[in-house]
């Protein structure tokens, strides 16, 4: 008999988790926090049905928090087993869960500083030290390879399009097939490859629904961030751009990038100045074979931008821009990762136009705060927000025409052009969705809907019912259902 129990992800989108046993084996898939509500996040301090020591191995998706970052809990917890995961997620997973522990264990000190928290003390999830731990015992495996993760269980991870290392884990026990779907990407974007093709069948699957009742607006084909550029530019202002670290700040790069190269904005500095978003950078910029196609080097080299105005013939700015690109495939003409706190002393108070890419993606913490503390009184500014603003981010309050915004405890005035674009979700939406389920070769016996809210995963369920005609479940957060 196989059980799984749903330990997260279930009629929520965080925390992702899935609990799987077989003939006395527990094997976890994702380790994911939960976010957002406190409601939600006081499930990251309750005790699991079962103890971390007892699992034998964790397989992880991809890097998101929501899928990794409870990690370093079930180590300090006891977990000593061994943790699959792709070489992309193993890379992002160094940079991101020694931040997370780090963030854990400021915020139990500010709680106890001031006295806030019903504990006392006020504890961390976990330390840096435990998430180092967990990285130690990161497993990476190539992509469609198969490996045996425990007695009688195997899988292989296949490219989910999502982010860099990003999977869906086709997992074989005693004979029968589960696909956990994990989080799925999008079908012809830049930078990520479009999701895999199941091409097979599965006989249990679980599918993501974050955006099982929507339909993403349609591409723009960079307008409105060229637009955007152009006339911040030609007011010489600057362009602050607040962005999540891991994902975000390369479709952004490489839009800049091709917007210069195809003439459509003027030729900028820009400065990625969070090291968060640089070590990823450098991470995708060494596992580019896998990201899209465009990007390779050896396939995109008539695509060299061109420049009528360069001070070089056509073939030798060519021949640079090829080498160049081999460096890095994001950079753009004039490129400057920012590195020590001074170099981003000395940009914030610089005037010169130029683009500034910095995190938080929601400007509720990190370097972005300064940029933004510095730039919002000036009318010629403009802050360009890139994704989902959270009810009571900074960045929501600024994208919602607030007129002044509290930063490190005095009051900023706002003058500068706020602006959004959308269009840059890394999730599939209700559409492609149905475009991935349509590669199953036969119907699944059963199909669990999870990482959605529960409208989303129950329009989700309605359209696989009335297209696909297959049988299908949103588990509750802790149910366990056997086969
Ligand atoms: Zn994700």
């Amino acid at each position: 008999m196989i059980s799984i129990t749903f330990l997260g992800a279930a009629r929520t989108v965080t925390g992702s988790k899935y609990l799987v046993e077989s003939n006395g084996t527990r094997v976890m898939v994702d380790a994911g926090l939960f976010q957002g509500l406190k409601e939600l996040r006081e499930r990251n301090w309750q005790d699991l049905p079962v103890p971390a020591s007892s699992i034998e191995a964790i397989v992880l998706t991809h890097a998101h928090l929501d899928h990794c970052g409870y990690l370093p809990r079930l180590v300090s917890q006891g977990f000593r087993g061994r943790v699959f995961c792709t070489l992309g997620t193993q890379d992002l997973c160094k940079i991101v869960l020694p931040d997370a522990g780090r963030l854990q264990e400021e915020d139990a000190a500010f709680a106890n500083r001031h006295n806030f928290s019903k504990h006392k003390p006020a504890l961390p999830l976990y330390t840096e030290v435990d998430a180092y731990r967990a990285v130690s015992q990161l497993q990476p495996v190539g992509y469609d390879r198969t490996m045996p993760v425990a007695a009688g269980i195997e899988l292989d991870f296949i490219n989910a399009g999502h982010l860099l290392g990003s999977s869906y884990v086709r997992m074989r026990i005693d004979g029968r097939t589960v696909l956990f779907g994990g989080d799925l990407g999008r079908y012809g974007r830049p930078v990520l490859p479009d999701p895999t093709p199941v091409a097979g069948a599965a006989d249990y699957l679980l599918v993501e629904s974050t955006y099982g009742n929507r339909i993403h607006e349609q591409d723009d084909n960079g307008d409105r961030l060229a637009a955007i550029v152009r006339e911040t530019a030609q007011k010489g202002g600057k362009l602050i751009i607040p962005a999540f670290a891991i994902g975000r700040v390369e479709e952004l790069v490489y839009w800049l990038k091709r917007l210069e190269s195809e003439n459509r904005i003027p030729v900028l500095p820009v400065f990625v100045d969070s090291p968060m978003a640089a070590a990823a950078l450098a991470s995708y910029t060494q596992r580019v074979n896998e990201l899209d196609p465009e990007l390779h080097p050896e396939e995109s080299d008539d695509k060299a931008p061109h420049d009528a105005a360069a001070p070089h013939p056509p073939d030798v700015r060519r021949r640079q821009a090829m080498q160049e690109r081999e460096l890095c495939v994001f950079c753009t003409e004039r490129f400057h990762v920012i590195g020590n706190a001074e170099e981003s002393k000395q940009l914030t108070s610089s005037k010169i136009p130029s683009i500034v890419i910095s995190a938080s993606g929601m400007a509720e913490g990190g370097r972005v705060l300064h940029h933004l503390k510095a730039a919002l009184p000036d009318a010629r500014n403009t802050v360009l927000f890139a994704g989902y603003q959270a009810v009571g981010t900074r960045g929501r309050r600024l994208v919602d025409g607030e007129k002044s915004i509290k930063i490190h405890g005095g009051w900023v005035p706002v003058a500068a052009r706020i602006e959004r674009v959308d269009s840059m979700s890394a999730h599939a939406d209700a559409n492609e969705i149905m475009r991935w389920l349509a590669g199953f070769t036969a119907p699944p016996k059963q199909t669990f809907i999870v990482h959605g809210e529960p409208t989303a995963q129950d329009t989700l369920g309605a359209r696989i019912q009335a297209e696909l005609g297959w049988s299908h479940k949103a588990p509750e957060h802790r149910e366990r259902v056997e086969f």
